[in-house]
């Protein structure tokens, strides 16, 4: 009884007694939409906020995304900095992540994921860097694991030595470096599509498929694709032809049941630009028209999407709300065809 008691006051706390507008209320059905949201005071303040905007899932760092998650264990001299095992990592803070999964939970968010850290480079040919790429991700497994999350989304690498072959065989080398290491509580990986900024790999969905062919369990690995980054690598999706043709490709490469997610950004940049700059939904050079066909296809009903627009303030709302409420839009306004 206390404990009921104590989850509704949690439940009001969290909902606040301000009047609940109609995005506040939480859908408890398909299209599952959230945005990427901070965790600045707390992971815990991450589904919090999902409720609050009116998100049914979300996507989060489970730390500072421009820090390293993993620093040398005590004594470790730096020639031995190439060996993953040399490095170590932090657990999430018990409280907070007992009190995420609760929050999670109670509202019915669903599938919740994570991004890695942004200095991860699984292709990078230094040994160190490689190795301590690889360790950082098998502390991001573990630490999403323990907040209950089902994926970290990871970018391929750079190919800073422009060998892109080889660089996609030392993406492959480190996941299953990664997969040794790792444990059944421990979050699945997502491997996301880029624009192809610089040497960055993964632009091609092709890509993608090379490394997932080299994986000694493939079954451990899913897609994570974002609009922004595929139409800025040259894939338009603006048209029905387009998607469907987009849509071939991917069944052609990695395979439609492969992608267990959606990163849904409008791109500021023209198709085919290899910039990554993610715009709010319609009012980039992509356009509504790609959110229209992904919404409305029913293969990807089921699979959630996840906002990484630009923040801040718009009119009454956030832009967040805005575009939730751009996307929730499209889904109930399906396109012509
Ligand atoms: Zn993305």
């Amino acid at each position: 009884m206390a404990k009921r008691q104590s989850r509704e006051r949690l439940g009001r706390s969290i909902l606040g007694s301000s009047r609940r507008t109609e995005a506040q209320i939480v859908s408890a059905g398909p299209p599952w939409i959230g945005a990427h949201l901070s965790i600045a005071g707390g992971v815990d303040r991450a589904p919090q906020e999902a409720v609050r905007l009116g998100m049914n899932t979300f996507q989060v760092f489970t730390a500072s995304p421009q820090i390293w998650p993993v620093r040398p264990g005590p004594g470790r001299a730096r020639r031995s900095w190439g060996d993953p095992d040399v490095w170590q990592g932090s657990c999430v803070d018990a409280d907070q992540a007992a009190r995420f999964r609760q929050l999670v939970a109670q509202h019915g968010l669903y599938r919740p994921i994570a991004h890695s850290c942004y200095l991860v480079n699984l292709a990078a040919s230094d040994r160190q860097l490689w190795g301590r790429s690889v360790a950082a991700l098998v502390w991001e497994l573990r630490r999403a694991g323990q907040l209950g999350l089902t994926h970290v989304v990871v970018h391929p690498g750079a190919a800073t030595d422009g060998d892109e072959q080889q660089a996609l065989v030392r993406v492959a080398e480190a996941l299953n470096e990664v997969f040794r290491r790792r444990s059944n509580e421990d979050a699945r990986l997502m491997l996301e599509n880029t624009a192809g900024q610089g040497n960055c790999l993964g632009w091609r969905f092709d890509h993608l498929a090379r490394i997932l062919e080299r994986l000694d369990d493939p079954d451990w690995v899913d897609v994570c694709i974002d609009t922004c980054h595929a139409f800025a690598a040259g894939y338009d999706l603006r048209t029905p032809e387009g998607w469907q043709q987009v849509k071939r490709e991917l069944a052609a490469t990695i395979g439609l049941e492969k992608i267990q997610a959606w990163h849904t950004n409008d791109s500021k940049r023209e198709l085919g630009s290899r910039v990554d700059r993610h715009e709010h939904i319609g009012k980039g050079h992509l356009g509504i028209n790609a959110f229209r066909w992904l919404l409305a296809d029913p293969r990807f009903r089921q699979i959630p999407m996840y906002l990484e627009t630009p923040k801040g303030r718009h009119g009454r709302r956030s832009w967040d709300e805005w575009n939730l409420r751009t996307l929730r839009k499209c889904a109930a306004d399906p396109p012509e065809t």
